[in-house]
């Protein structure tokens, strides 16, 4: 077995991102803009909330989110199940950048990191980057994990799905 199965076989865990960060500047996002953010540095923004994996509608201007969830989303974890493929199956899938975040009208949900932060708001107490605990966005009721939501599979008439989610 080469060190490449066994990479593939190692299921992520999303604490592993927060369990090292002694190389990390201390609250980076506070000293740097997100122009300015190493890979690193941006990937450890993610709360990992999956709420930017609802579907949704633009409505005379502005975006309705639904309770319909791309079907490669994991409820139980709020994880994309196929990340590394993502761009390839899905081909509305979005890439996280900086053209993204400053889309109008908005699309990212406004607990979502890169927006918080590029509008000039901190990060909330319960982003994972300040507990240094993955799952204090679930506890905090922030993700999608025990919502109702159902996956996009089949459905058409998705004005029948809109929420209006204070988080959203
Ligand atoms: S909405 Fe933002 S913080 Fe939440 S999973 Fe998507 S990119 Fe990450
Ligand atoms: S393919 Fe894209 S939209 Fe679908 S679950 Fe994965 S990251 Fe979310």
């Amino acid at each position: 077995m080469d060190l490449k199965t066994i990479e593939l076989q190692t299921p992520y865990t999303p604490q592993s991102r927060f369990n090292d960060l002694k190389g990390i500047e201390p609250e980076f996002w506070k000293k740097k803009k997100l122009e300015q953010m190493n890979k690193t540095e941006w990937e450890l923004l993610c709360d990992g909330c999956g709420k930017c994996c609802l579907n949704k509608l633009e409505i005379k201007g502005k975006i309705r989110f639904t309770n319909t969830h791309c079907r490669f989303l994991d409820c139980q974890t709020c994880l994309c199940k196929i990340y590394e493929h993502r761009f390839e199956k899905v081909p509305d899938c979005r890439d996280i950048d900086l053209q993204a975040i400053r889309e109008k009208p908005r699309w990212l949900p406004k607990t979502c990191a890169y927006w918080l932060l590029d509008n000039g708001y901190d990060l909330p107490e319960w982003h994972p980057l300040i507990t240094g605990n993955a799952d204090s966005v679930h506890q905090a009721k922030m993700s999608l994990k025990g919502r109702k939501i159902i996956s996009e599979s089949g459905i058409k008439d998705y004005e029948n799905y809109t929420v209006n989610w204070q988080d959203l």
